[in-house]
């Protein structure tokens, strides 16, 4: 079956929906019980999807897990208030004083600086790889290395890793894969097939696809399933049911939504490749993405996500480009209906196993649900004033 066609029944078992179409949201904090052979069968089973207590979640939560779990391949999802609260709790649930991380040098800015702050001051010690890295990752493996965290495609500069043969590597190691899987969703890749064991979705991004909740998925094999749910308990994460319904919804229609957001990218990236202003595409289906061949290989399709480098420009120009959109608004964030632009500044200062060149400005699209012909003549004005001010500042 199709990924598509799954989304449309997963997680809609009668047990929580009682028939109805979605299922509803359960507010709870206290499951009561009539006799004391009920209590103990649900602390017994308060993993298993029976109501235990609120923050082991609800009918309204297991729904959503499972169909979060199957589409991604795991055993088990873990739910988070944000997509950062996934990433923080997976490598707090693995990794102690003493041990070493492996972290991808294009992973999302707060990965990083959890990495550099919290991480660093419990003694946990961090090295940045190169994404592009592939077998050379065993060089940077240490006795003391608990966990190689890849995110890819890479946030901002979109590198795509070859997931199957660094997660072989850190295997024979015995160290623990997990990937921020974001940019794919939970239906343009098989993660645990390319053997990571745990499986990370900001769902604040197309799983919700509205821009309106901030949520978070850990999907993990058998093998460190009871670990990262466990820890993840212990350290008090829950969501808010009327979060998670709104979440339950988006993801009935990330299928149509993702393909028509693919299409107008496609369309949007091969207009700016022909433009003689840009230096190239940083697009994972174009073959001037790094590890575009991975792309091929490991992802069923692409999004609305990616950057372009323009081939000179300064922030004044830049500024120029991205400010006075008529469509595309300025913001942090993506996966919602709506189209964004960022420029881009500072790469270079965000990584230290690669090197950025950042003479070159760049600026992010997250392309939206809009008639792509209106956004291309969007983005044909913002050249228009890009070119006028690079002309003022050459004078
Ligand atoms: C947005 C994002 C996150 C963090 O998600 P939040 O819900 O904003 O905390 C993590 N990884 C990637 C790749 C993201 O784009």
């Amino acid at each position: 079956m199709k990924k598509e066609t799954q989304i449309i029944s997963l997680g809609r078992d009668k047990k929580w929906t009682q028939g109805v179409i979605n299922p509803p949201v359960y507010r709870a904090s206290t499951m009561v019980f009539d006799t004391m052979e009920d209590l103990r069968f649900a602390a017994k089973n308060k993993a298993n999807g029976e109501m235990f207590y609120g923050r082991r979640g609800g009918p309204t939560h297991f729904a959503f897990q499972a169909a979060i779990a199957e589409l991604e391949g795991g055993v088990g999802t873990a739910l988070y208030p944000s997509g950062s609260a996934a990433i923080s709790n997976s490598l707090l649930s693995f990794l102690k004083a003493g041990d070493h991380l492996l972290m991808v040098d294009s992973a999302y800015e707060p990965t990083r600086d959890l990495c550099n702050k919290l991480l660093a001051g419990y003694g946990i010690e961090t090295t940045y790889y190169d994404p592009m890295v592939g077998e050379g990752i065993e060089e940077l493996i240490r006795p003391n290395t608990k966990v190689l965290f890849l995110e890819s495609p890479g946030s901002i500069t979109m590198e795509i890793q070859d997931v199957p043969t660094l997660s072989r590597i850190a295997h024979e190691h015995d160290i623990v894969v997990m990937l921020d899987n974001t940019w794919a969703s939970p239906i343009n890749s098989r993660p645990f097939e390319m053997g990571v064991d745990i499986s990370i979705q900001a769902a604040t991004k197309y799983i919700v696809g509205h821009s309106d909740v901030m949520m978070g998925t850990a999907t993990a094999n058998e093998k460190h399933w009871e670990q990262l749910r466990e820890n993840s308990y212990l350290l008090g994460q829950c969501t808010s049911p009327d979060d998670v319904y709104l979440a339950s919804r988006g993801l009935r229609t990330l299928g149509i939504r993702l393909a028509q957001h693919e299409q107008n990218a496609l369309k949007v990236a091969n207009w700016l490749n022909s433009r003689p202003e840009v230096d190239h595409l940083r697009h994972p289906a174009f073959e001037t993405c790094p590890g575009h061949e991975f792309f091929k290989r490991d992802f069923s399709a692409s999004n609305g996500l990616f950057s372009f480098v323009l081939k000179q420009g300064n922030q004044k120009s830049v500024t120029a480009f991205v400010e006075n959109m008529q469509h595309f608004k300025m913001g942090f964030s993506w996966g919602g209906f709506e189209s964004l632009i960022l420029g881009v500044f500072g790469i270079d200062k965000l990584r230290t196993a690669t090197k950025w060149d950042s003479s070159k400005p760049l600026i992010r699209l997250h392309i939206g649900l809009e008639n792509v012909d209106d956004l291309i003549a969007d983005l044909d004005a913002a050249f228009d004033r890009f070119n006028a001010e690079l002309k003022l500042t050459a004078k």
